[in-house]
């Protein structure tokens, strides 16, 4: 099954969907794997439209190329081969949309995407910073993606929102002073997105923790104090203006939401993005 609307493996499209079925860094609970196939099954019950963006899928060119096979257990392995997927899909003129899949799996797209676009920015939503160095001794893993990431980036250029876990450390590190406010900061998002300039490639990875869990129950590692799907339509009517060159949507476990719900929102936020990533005729 392809996302809904989307063309089939081998075809071009702008954009070119693929999924990454890795979950061998889980830390709490596993179920990631079943993310990509539970995002493109719930896409179906949606519209084609955007009443939020006013953009319209059927308007747009994008394939879905199924599933990158990857050997359970090895993250080294699984993130150099998103890399070479993301290198082909550029080499043909595409942008790449990653379905997760852990958020370790982002690496490999953003790595690719960096050396395509060498003044490339990166958007983080995510309850997390995913900034540790390692995690019990696992430099490549979930918890670790974005410290990887700066290691090619410079902090400067790693914009991130909806951060409420994690040790003192590495939320001081990501900027953030105590006590948090409660009331999601929008206005510092909206100044973090302005700061990006119009023309400034940007890669923007979602890890649907950034929602509250309890829109979004069905992912690893639930937090409360979550943002609502306003707040990200809110992100996404800003990141439509803006030059996104690539989108990916990790961390949905569906089977931790038996109502289903997850994977329908994990869904409308692929919507979403595919519109903000598409070039839109005006
Ligand atoms: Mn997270
Ligand atoms: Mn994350």
């Amino acid at each position: 099954m392809r996302y809904m609307g989307a063309l089939a493996e081998g075809t071009k499209g702008d954009i070119i969907v693929f999924g990454v079925p890795f979950d061998g860094t889980a830390s709490f609970r596993a179920g990631t794997r079943f993310g990509p196939g539970a995002i493109r099954a719930a896409s179906h019950s949606l519209e084609t439209f955007s009443p939020f963006i006013d953009r319209d899928l059927d308007v747009i060119q994008y394939s879905d190329w199924g599933d990158i096979e990857v050997p359970p257990g090895s993250a080294a392995r699984t993130v150099e081969m998103v890399a070479e997927k993301v290198r082909e899909i550029y080499n043909l003129g595409a942008e790449p949309f990653m379905l997760g899949g852990e958020h370790t799996v982002s690496l490999g797209a953003i790595k690719a995407a960096h050396e395509f676009y060498p003044n490339l920015a990166v958007l983080q939503l995510d309850a997390h910073t995913d900034l540790r160095d390692d995690y019990l001794g696992e430099k490549i893993s979930h918890a670790t993606v974005i410290k990887r990431v700066m290691e090619f980036i410079p902090p400067e250029r790693i914009y991130r929102y909806g951060v409420r876990a994690g040790t003192r450390e590495e939320m001081v590190g990501a900027g953030l002073e105590f006590p948090l406010g409660i009331e999601g900061g929008m206005r510092d998002i909206e100044k973090a997105i302005a700061k990006i300039g119009d023309n400034v490639p940007l890669y923007v990875t979602i890890d649907l923790d950034v929602f509250d869990p309890s829109l979004v129950p069905g992912i690893g590692n639930p937090e409360p104090l979550g943002i609502t799907y306003r707040e990200f339509i809110q992100i996404a009517r800003l990141l439509a203006l803006r030059n996104v060159v690539g989108v990916d949507v990790v961390e949905l476990a569906p089977h931790f939401d038996q109502t289903g719900v997850s994977a329908v929102v994990a869904a409308s936020v692929v919507r979403e993005m595919l519109l903000c990533l598409a070039r839109y005729p005006d």
